[in-house]
């Protein structure tokens, strides 16, 4: 029960969920709803949107599937769960995704397909360790706190059945996590939605760093950077 009430007090402080909430419970269907200017991707929910209602005895919004039901988890609480449910056991995405029958949120598949995919643990079970020929990762400045500095590069993988060949790693400054995000190309736009993803996920850093290659020195990264208040640092190529 104190998990649901986590939950429920989550739903209520995440702008979005809270939205869906009040619609739900007014019984507002969603095309002729009004919703505030600051309030971004409810349409999201449009596919369940006969499918929500509240569990009565702890007052959780729910994802009714007929017999069984999901609660909708606020985004601040989905890298948590994401991760206790993939690192039990390290499963693949059907695993990962089973442990996470109970919770429901937009995009759920990407998330969890994304995550599996850059498990550094799993990474190294398989034997392809992302780091291996690049410098000593001791080299790279220890930030003092998460989200300070984010160190992001592109690597070239063999090409993956949906036609990646490239991926962008991006790890943290200060807990080493490490994540990568298949690319089809190297291009700035790659590397800038790569980014993107990556922020979504999980939060806005106070600096990115990396080369200079043109994939990072350009003038989308650096709008990008400019209007998501990040500060660039492109250092020389180790
Ligand atoms: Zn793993």
């Amino acid at each position: 029960m104190l998990e649901f009430r986590i939950i429920e007090n989550a739903q209520h402080e995440d702008k979005l969920v809270s939205t869906v909430r009040n619609l739900v419970k007014e019984k507002v269907d969603l095309e002729k709803a009004s919703i505030p200017d600051d309030v971004y991707g409810i349409k999201r929910f449009s596919r369940i949107w006969n499918k929500l209602e509240f569990h009565a005895e702890s007052g959780c919004l729910t994802v009714n599937w007929g017999e069984k039901r999901s609660i909708v988890l606020p985004k601040s609480l989905v890298p948590t769960y994401l991760k206790t449910a993939h690192e039990n056991g390290h499963g693949g995405v059907h695993r990962t995704k089973e442990q996470l029958n109970w919770a429901w949120w937009p995009d759920q598949m990407t998330h969890i397909r994304e995550f599996v995919a850059s498990c550094s643990t799993c990474l190294k079970f398989k034997g392809l360790d992302m780091q291996k020929g690049k410098p000593d990762r001791q080299v790279l400045y220890r930030a003092k706190a998460p989200w300070e500095i984010m160190y992001i590069d592109f690597i070239q993988l063999p090409r993956s059945q949906t036609g990646k060949n490239y991926a962008l790693t991006v790890q943290c400054g200060f807990s080493r996590h490490f994540a990568v995000y298949p690319t089809a190309r190297c291009r700035a736009i790659d590397a800038a939605r790569a980014l993107m993803r990556h922020i979504l996920l999980y939060d806005f850093p106070k600096i990115v760093s990396s080369d200079q290659g043109k994939h990072f020195r350009n003038e989308l990264m650096e709008e990008l950077c400019k209007l998501l208040g990040i500060k660039q640092n492109l250092h020389v190529a180790f």
